[in-house]
């Protein structure tokens, strides 16, 4: 494949933008090589500025779940659009996805609508400390809840592809009331509850990770957290950003059968859109101002085209809930086919899924937390990474991320898959 007119916009680019990016993982630091550049995307596929097309396993990192330009979530802001672009004052759709929003989903009654899924996690975590009158979280190591100061503490997704798991320009007094336990260890997380009684506010978790490659959570690990939580007055914070809309209707707490105390959500929800959201019982959500003490606020929060976007494709989901075991089924099959590709070529890996969520990792040790991930070898993930994309098929560049199916994806798309990956040198 060339890439001429992405790396000459690449080069362009970085004149102006720092590192050439608006969000770091695009920039292919992790893996080598200039990244792509597209012109535009349908269904599962992207057709890049060389005019190449590529297989997407991204989906924009994961809001795409039915595939890109989406007719039903295309239709809805283009009409929207026409009537105003944003008025700062309520409007009906605001709470028409709100309504369908809270039917979806276990365990919720109010929303709060915001604009990424850092400004989502953000506000949840300042409402639980509100709520509660404590300061300090529980995090787990290798768990993304964007960018925001508290969550920049061995993070994981970018942060740590780029080795900053804890940022330069995140204070020491902000540091010291997020405290790290380890994913899938139980005890790690009784350790610190003991050693901090009464100061903890909330355990933020992703309850299916996604930020260090998928990983799943042990039942006794996801119903434990749920009962530390519980007997010592602690929130339980779902972060849902990645997996809410995408596992099924009501999200992991659905698949995982444990309820959250606070939800968070963004991707899927604005279809493509900028749209963050979340979610609780009334009596924890309406200490939100303007009935609450809790501050929360935002100039473009509930835009008419990203509620519009959302809509349409929360209602194409709830209208057609088969469409996550289409997804499911879809993932299962390149699953087994990128493992007997695999075992045939002799390499050491481990494939991890949950839903339409799955991770390779280079190792032929189980991944279950953070530093199983790490183990994974960055140089094999290289060479997959840029074989397969001279063979069409765009994957994560970074061996921290967890792929995103499409359900535009079919089965031909990945059989492509399956034996572009025949033909790669590992
Ligand atoms: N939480 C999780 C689990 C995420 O995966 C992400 C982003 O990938 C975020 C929060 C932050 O969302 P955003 O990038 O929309 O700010």
């Amino acid at each position: 494949m060339i890439y001429q007119r992405s790396s000459a916009l690449f080069a362009e680019a970085k004149n102006y933008i720092p590192g050439g990016v608006n969000s770091p993982v695009r920039a292919f630091k992790a893996v080598g090589g200039d990244p792509i550049f597209v012109k535009e995307a349908k269904g599962a596929y992207l057709y890049d500025e060389d005019g190449n097309r590529l297989i997407d396993y991204i989906a924009s990192w994961g809001p795409l779940i039915l595939g890109h330009a989406y007719e039903p979530v295309i239709n809805a802001v283009i009409d929207k659009a026409k009537k105003g672009t944003s008025f700062g004052m309520p409007t009906e759709i605001e709470t028409q996805l709100a309504q369908l929003a809270i039917s979806m989903v276990p365990n919720i009654d109010k929303i709060r609508f915001v604009n990424s899924g850092t400004e989502a996690c953000m506000s949840a975590v300042r409402l639980a400390r509100g709520y509660t009158g404590k300061d300090k979280i529980i995090k787990f190591a290798g768990c993304y809840h964007g960018h925001s100061d508290s969550f920049l503490i061995q993070a994981g997704s970018g942060a740590v592809t780029f080795g900053s798991p804890n940022s330069p320009g995140v204070t020491q007094g902000t540091a010291k009331d997020t405290l790290l336990a380890t994913y899938n260890d139980l005890d790690s997380v009784a350790t610190l509850v003991a050693a901090n009684k009464d100061e903890i506010a909330a355990i933020i978790i992703e309850p299916i990770a996604g930020n260090m490659g998928c990983i799943v959570p042990t039942e006794k690990f996801i119903q434990g957290l749920r009962n530390i939580c519980t007997q010592e007055g602690i929130l339980l914070i779902f972060d849902e950003v990645m997996t809410g809309f995408r596992l099924a209707k009501g999200g992991a707490q659905e698949v995982l059968d444990i309820k959250a105390d606070i939800v968070t959500y963004g991707k899927v929800i604005g279809g493509g859109l900028p749209v963050g959201a979340f979610a609780a019982k009334a009596e924890i959500m309406d200490y939100l101002a303007p009935d609450g003490p809790v501050y929360q606020a935002g100039t473009l929060s509930g835009n008419p085209l990203a509620m519009s976007a959302g809509l349409a494709m929360l209602t194409a989901l709830n209208d057609n809930p088969k469409v996550f075991k289409s997804l499911e089924e879809k993932a299962a099959y390149l699953h087994k086919g990128i493992a007997e590709v695999l075992t045939n070529k002799g390499v050491d890996y481990q494939i991890n899924r949950f839903g339409s969520m799955i991770s390779v990792h280079f190792t032929d040790e189980p991944v279950v937390d953070f530093s199983s991930s790490a183990k994974g070898n960055n140089e094999t993930f290289k060479k997959y990474f840029h074989g397969m994309l001279n063979k069409g098929i765009y994957l994560p560049p970074s061996a921290f991320e967890s792929y995103f199916l499409n359900d535009a994806l079919s089965y031909a798309d990945l059989d492509e898959t399956i034996n572009a990956l025949k033909e790669i040198v590992l």
